[in-house]
Order: C-alpha cells, then sequence, then structure tokens
C-alpha cells in the first residue's frame, strides 16, 4: 500500500478527535442514480487522476452551500497530492481547492448566500467563529478539520481545506461540476458584475497566499527581495512585494518559468527584475558559482534583504536528499531554505509559502544563529484576512492577476493538463479550467485548448 493511504488506514485506527464542527471525510456522497452524477477530476493513486462520473454534492448540515462550478484551476500543491507526497489519500478523492461558482442550493441557516449569484470559495474551510477565525487567521480554523495525525504532528490544528487528503478532513473538492462548501455563510465571497470568473478565482488562493507571504514576511520599501519558484505564486509576491516598495525582485528557477514571467510580467515593472537560473549553478559548499553567491552579487554582495520560498519542500536538487527522501528519512528537502538563509544579509529575513509536510535533514542552523537570520513560517494563507481587499484592487485595475493565466482548458480535459501541468509542458503557467456552466471566455483571457 502506498504510504499516502497508509497513512489513511492508521489515522482511522487512531479515530479523530470531536474538535470539528462539520461533518468530516464527505469526500463521496449517495448514488441516486443517472441523472444525479456529475464529472470530477478524482484521486485513482500515486500519478494517477482521472475524470469519473461521479454522485452530485447534497446539503449534509444547514450551513452547507452547493456550489455550481463556473470556474477552477490546478494548483502547484496539487501536484503533491498527485505524486503522493501528501499522507492520507485515498482512491475516489475529488481533488481541487480553488474554485468559483453559482450557488445552486443554501442550506437553512445561510442568510448571506443567494441562490443563482456568483461567489468564489476560499481554499480553507473557516468555521467564523473559534480564536483564530476572529483574528481572520482562518487557515489555522481549529473546528474544521479533526483529523488527530496533524495535531499529533504539528503540535496544532490546521484548518480543513477542499480536495486535499484526509489529512485536512477529507472534504470533496473543487474540480468538479458541483461542490459542498461547509460553513458557505463564512468561506463564500459573492464576485461583483465588474469582476469575470477569470480573475475573482484565483481570490481563493494564489492572491491571497502572495500577498500574506509578502505582507508576513515584512517586505518593505527599498528592500531587495529573492523569490525562490517563479510560478504563478512566486511572479505575484513579485507584484505584491514592489507594490510594498521593494526595490529589486530576483526570481530564482529555471526555463520555461523564466520566460514566462520576462514575457508577462507588466512592462513598466521590468526594470525592477532578475532572473536566475538555478540549473546554470552549483549547488552546496563548493567554489563554483551556486545560487548563494549569485544572489550576493545581484545584492551589493551581501545579498537580498528578503527571500520568499515559493516552490515547495518536494523537489530534491541533489542525490543525498533525494535518497533521504526516497527512504523516508525526511519528507522535504532543505535545499532551498539553506540558499535563502545563505544568501541574505545577516539579519535579513526569510519567509516559507511553498508547502512543506513534515521534517528535513541538514539544515543551517548554524548559520541561521550566527547571522541572525530570520526564518518565517507563513503558514497556509488565511484567505479570509485579505480576500475582500484584494477583490477590491482588482475592481480598481490596480490588481491585474491574467497575467499569471497562461490556458484555459476544459474540465473534461482536465486528467491530462495534470500530466501536462506536471511536466510543465507547453509552457503551461497556470490554467482557467471552464465547466459546461462557464460563460463564455472574459476579454484578456486566453482562448480554450483542448487536450
Ligand atoms: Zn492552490
Ligand atoms: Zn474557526
Amino acid at each position: 500500500m502506498a504510504a499516502s493511504q497508509a497513512a489513511y488506514a492508521a489515522e482511522k485506527y487512531i479515530g479523530h478527535d470531536d474538535n470539528a464542527a462539520t461533518t468530516q471525510d464527505v469526500s463521496s456522497f449517495p448514488d441516486a442514480g443517472e441523472g444525479d452524477r456529475m464529472n470530477a477530476l478524482v484521486w485513482m493513486g500515486k500519478n494517477r487522476v482521472e475524470i469519473a462520473q461521479v454522485p452530485k454534492p447534497k446539503i449534509v448540515e444547514d450551513r452547507d452551500v452547493i456550489l455550481k462550478v463556473t470556474g477552477t484551476t490546478v494548483c502547484g500543491s496539487d501536484l503533491h497530492l498527485l505524486h503522493g507526497s501528501i499522507l492520507q489519500m485515498s482512491k475516489g478523492d475529488i481533488l481541487g481547492h480553488e474554485f468559483c461558482g453559482v450557488a445552486e442550493v443554501v442550506g437553512r441557516q445561510v442568510h448571506n448566500v443567494t441562490v443563482g449569484k456568483r461567489y468564489v470559495a476560499s481554499f480553507q474551510i473557516a468555521c467564523g467563529d473559534c480564536f483564530y477565525c476572529k483574528k481572520q487567521q482562518s487557515s489555522q480554523c481549529e473546528k474544521t478539520n479533526a483529523n488527530s495525525m496533524v495535531n499529533a504532528m504539528y503540535g496544532g490544528r490546521t484548518a480543513g481545506i477542499f480536495g486535499y487528503s484526509h489529512l485536512t478532513g477529507g472534504f470533496a473538492g473543487g474540480q468538479a461540476e458541483y461542490v459542498r462548501v461547509p460553513f458557505g455563510d463564512v468561506n463564500l465571497l459573492e464576485l461583483p458584475d465588474d469582476v469575470p470568473d477569470e480573475k475573482g478565482l484565483y481570490l481563493s488562493d494564489v492572491l491571497a497566499t502572495s500577498y500574506h507571504c509578502v505582507k508576513d514576511t515584512v517586505v518593505a520599501k527599498g528592500d531587495s527581495v529573492a523569490i525562490f519558484g517563479a510560478g504563478p505564486v512566486g511572479h505575484m509576491a513579485g507584484i505584491f512585494a514592489l507594490g510594498e516598495g521593494a526595490r529589486k525582485i530576483i526570481f530564482v528557477d529555471t526555463e520555461p518559468r523564466l520566460s514566462y514571467i520576462r514575457d508577462n510580467f507588466p512592462q513598466h515593472l521590468v526594470s525592477n527584475v532578475e532572473l536566475v537560473d538555478f540549473k546554470k549553478l552549483s549547488s552546496g559548499i563548493t567554489n563554483a558559482e551556486t545560487v548563494v553567491s549569485q544572489l550576493k552579487k545581484l545584492c551589493d554582495d551581501r545579498g537580498p534583504d528578503v527571500a520568499l520560498e515559493c516552490a515547495a519542500g518536494e523537489y530534491a536538487k541533489g542525490w543525498i536528499h533525494w535518497l533521504e527522501m526516497a527512504a523516508g528519512a525526511e519528507t522535504d528537502t532543505s535545499e532551498i531554505v539553506n540558499e535563502m538563509i545563505e544568501s541574505v544579509h545577516s539579519y535579513g529575513r526569510c519567509g516559507i509559502t511553498g508547502v512543506y509536510v513534515g521534517y528535513t535533514n541538514h539544515f543551517n542552523i548554524g548559520s541561521l544563529m550566527q547571522r541572525g537570520i530570520r526564518l518565517i513560517g507563513n503558514g497556509q494563507a488565511p484567505v479570509h484576512m485579505h480576500w475582500k481587499h484584494l477583490l477590491s484592487a482588482i475592481q480598481s485595475k490596480d490588481l491585474d492577476p491574467l497575467q499569471m493565466v497562461s490556458h484555459r482548458v476544459r474540465l473534461e480535459d482536465l486528467d491530462k493538463v495534470y500530466y501536462m501541468f506536471d511536466n510543465k509542458e507547453d509552457n503551461m503557467q497556470k490554467v482557467f479550467v471552464e465547466t459546461k456552466f462557464s460563460a463564455p471566455a472574459a476579454p484578456g483571457c486566453p482562448p480554450l485548448t483542448r487536450y
């Protein structure tokens, strides 16, 4: 049995805690036959996803909303599920934590959501009134994830997440034609008429995540900022860092992503951007040029003020970490985090936003201590803290999410898109996934590609 399934079996044996205020592990619904089915993207095992016909979701609790999905996407963190590096998956789980749509059914206790109106969902499921939710730190909600392994592993709870394994509550995701949104009164934000799905969708995760990592790591006026990972989150973190007054952004990644940034970053900001291709550099302790030496050179021979991790811990660069991860001796590599710590100037700041799951080896705690580096885990972004502000920035045209969107695809092709996205084929940066309920493409969106 794969590790991800074994961990779920273990969790079932240990049992859930009773803290959650919403029903857990609702990853499938009773089947009422032909007319009651929908298309959805389901996880079928390590490196295997499929489009399947599954029963439509139903109202389980009075604060649920059933959303008819009109836009969804694949996230870099969905690839961790595809690869089986996130624990506790079970066959048939519907994936997808970023989606928007039209309210189809509204539970009896939801008074601020109207059938027929458009909403974007937060990727995390918040209860709205626990200790953390009251502070808008909704990703740490104490009431939506009863999984006891999370509490044991991390020393505290995190919120439930749509379509993101039984480690985060086992909620069915939104890469589907319909989805159940628990606490629909808290986890849906209405999209006004001047914000089409293609722009509003990304409030569910990417925009909130990239904005949060910049704010949480405290990027300030005049800073130079190294961004590790030039995917959609890194791209938008660059935009937000410049918005905070940063003077220079350096993206560390490789092709085709660096070219995507060069070609799609707003023209008037390109002069503030440098690109570093890590594949052309050495790593570790060496006299050859490394990412660290390159970043020092680009920032007064001292290093950037801030480094932001917008990649993830599952991609080993060298064979030592590859082996240790394969052998289960660690879950995440420390290579990028070490490069961040070593590259920033003394007393510099490093924020981690890319997904890290468990434990890591060979962490450069010496550099961290001796040089006074501030290492900040940004947490899964608390969407509710930022989404209203970001929505107004889209409305005022200060923020254009479409710059990171490279493709428009159909839900029916999404299984193929997963593998292409994983291999970064066809310069795929961020996709907008339409369903049969979507409106025609809004102006400025990429045209539909079929696979
Ligand atoms: Zn995401
Ligand atoms: Zn809560």
